[in-house]
């Protein structure tokens, strides 16, 4: 199971490492990547975003996973105003085994982590053979083959994280 995390108010990094910290309960983490910087996509006049993917592994079927993450998100103050708005922080269900779901609460893999650098490059830098379940494509094959992804920087590890 992969989470993708991200964060551009406040104190970003420091959210990071804590809603990485809040996850464990839900979720036992196996492996944080390092910490990528992006530009912002969609609504653009808003800081640069910082994020980063999880791998880890959860008793939690994945609906239950969703509203656990939003607990998170929601005891960090996050406040829903709207799509690619500015956020403390943002978790998402990147994918969740080989499961493939579309309902309207929660679609896995999510749909967008195909064409955002800002999941490809962390998660090909955790799990470069993961095979995306609908394509059949490894997280090494989407980042090259992606086009006109964002400017994305790594930055190093997340601070408290064992380096990479
Ligand atoms: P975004 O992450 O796209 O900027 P939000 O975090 O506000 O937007 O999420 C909006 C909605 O997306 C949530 O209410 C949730 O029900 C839905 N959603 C659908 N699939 C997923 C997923 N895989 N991970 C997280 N949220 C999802
Ligand atoms: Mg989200």
């Amino acid at each position: 199971m992969f989470l993708g995390l991200g964060a551009n108010l406040g104190d970003p990094l420091a959210q990071l490492a804590a809603a990485v910290a809040g996850l464990r309960g839900a979720v036992e983490v196996d492996v944080v990547s390092s910490v990528f910087r992006t530009e912002p996509v969609g609504f653009r006049e808003q800081p640069d975003f910082f994020n980063l993917v999880v791998a880890g592994s959860t008793r939690l079927e994945p609906g239950e996973l969703l509203r656990a993450v939003q607990e998170v998100e929601a005891r960090m103050g996050r406040v829903r105003t709207f799509r690619d708005a500015p956020r403390r922080i943002d978790v998402d269900v990147l994918a969740y085994g080989d499961l493939v779901i579309d309902t309207p609460e929660l679609t896995v893999p999510h749909p967008r982590m195909a064409a955002r650098g800002f999941v490809l490059h962390p998660l090909a830098e955790i799990a470069p053979d993961w095979r995306h379940p609908v394509s059949g494509k490894t997280a090494r094959q989407l980042l090259a083959g992606a086009v006109g992804l964002e400017r994305v920087e790594r930055v190093g590890p997340l601070p408290g994280q064992p380096g990479t």
